[in-house]
């Protein structure tokens, strides 16, 4: 079951990567200025390790895909200004070489790209005989082989300081976030490679900045290594991921606020409690959306009543209803009196949703 990976901790100027590392920079590299002005309050808060993207992977032709390779001069200004290490992203050939002659430190396979085997294996060929680490973000699809082969191929071609990214997953449905954690994936991958230090990516799961924090509190919860946070010196200006990026001095709150406990004795129990933990907020996510759409029904039918001018409450159907709804709980093992109580509150949610829109002028 444990994959066999070659791995060394990874070195920042010949001192260890020490937990939890904060990554912390804006999406993208913009100008000089936007990378100077963020990443100088960051030095000043002890951050090692500055991302900025160079190379931008958009999901739509015609938005903004990165400054390209003139970005990489600016990221030798802040390596040389405030000596933060300094990484990005690498989704080709051409962008491994432009990146390692511009002296980056540290860099990162995408998402996207670490979907894509031959991509990943033409990177991994690029870096044979090269010592540099190299992160490998989740793969978009929810697949941990996919992820560990990404590891595996990038490992294989020697390259031994590394770490995983978790940045959540793509879906079809709406969720509260932008890309689901499906903590359980990064789970499996601590199981399947005990050693490899696992990084979460707040800013690309959540979408906005509203749950950064408890994002970052559950990665740290995990045990896992470190976080990587987009931080922009104008967050409302950036030019990609403008909702999901914070100021310097937001990150340091949200750093702040980080409750660091010990790790727990027993890190299998741990896992499995907050795998099942994981499942129970899922499933909470998908009871309130189909409440939500349960809500929207209900206001169509207010209209509907409404300009046919029909009673709200029609006491057979609420009857007729409830039957039914008994008879399936009592084949699910759900109690009478929970089906009865569970059913009357969202009957009187939906009453009052018609009622309002019945009463709109
Ligand atoms: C990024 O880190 O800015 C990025 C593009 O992330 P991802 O590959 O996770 O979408
Ligand atoms: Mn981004």
């Amino acid at each position: 079951m444990v994959v066999d990976v070659a791995l060394e901790p990874i070195s920042m100027d010949g001192a260890l990567f020490t937990k939890p590392v904060i990554m912390a920079g804006p999406c993208s590299a913009e100008t000089e200025e936007q990378l100077l002005n963020t990443a100088i309050p960051l030095a000043e808060m002890g951050i090692k390790i500055f991302r900025a993207g160079i190379w931008k992977p958009r999901t739509r032709p015609n938005a903004f895909e990165g400054v390209g390779a003139v970005g990489l001069k600016w990221m030798q200004t802040v390596k040389r200004e405030t000596g933060m290490m300094v990484a990005t992203e690498v989704a080709n050939v051409k962008h491994v070489y432009e990146a390692l002659k511009s002296g980056v430190d540290i860099i990162w396979i995408g998402a996207r790209t670490s979907a894509n085997p031959f991509a990943v294996q033409d990177i991994a060929d690029s870096l044979r005989g090269v010592n540099i680490p190299v992160m490998i973000k989740n793969p978009v699809n929810p697949d941990v082989d996919l992820w560990i082969g990404a590891i595996e191929r990038i490992n294989n071609a020697g390259i031994k300081q590394m770490a995983a990214i978790h940045r959540g997953f793509s879906s079809y449905e709406k969720t509260l976030y932008r890309n689901v954690p499906q903590w359980q994936i990064p789970i499996e991958l601590r199981r399947r490679i005990p050693e490899m230090p696992i990084i979460t990516d707040p800013s690309h799961i959540c979408g906005n900045r509203e749950f950064l924090f408890d994002i970052s509190q559950k990665a740290m919860d995990l045990n896992f290594d470190g976080l990587i946070i987009e931080t922009h010196c104008n967050p409302d200006k950036a030019l990609s991921d403008a909702n999901q990026q914070v100021t310097p001095d937001g990150l340091k709150q949200i750093i702040d606020r980080i409750v660091y406990r010990d790790p727990e004795v027993n890190e299998e129990l741990m896992l499995t409690l907050a795998e099942l933990r994981d499942q129970i907020d899922k499933l909470d996510d998908r009871i309130i959306n189909l409440l939500e759409d349960r809500m929207g029904v209900s206001e169509k039918i207010g209209s509907y009543k409404k300009e046919n001018n029909i009673t709200i409450l029609q006491t057979k159907r609420w009857d007729d209803m409830l039957k039914t709804r008994l008879n399936l709980g009592n084949r699910k093992g759900l109690s009478e009196e929970f089906i009865i109580k569970l059913f009357r509150s969202i009957h009187q949610e939906s009453i009052n949703h018609q009622t309002s829109v019945m009463n709109k002028e």
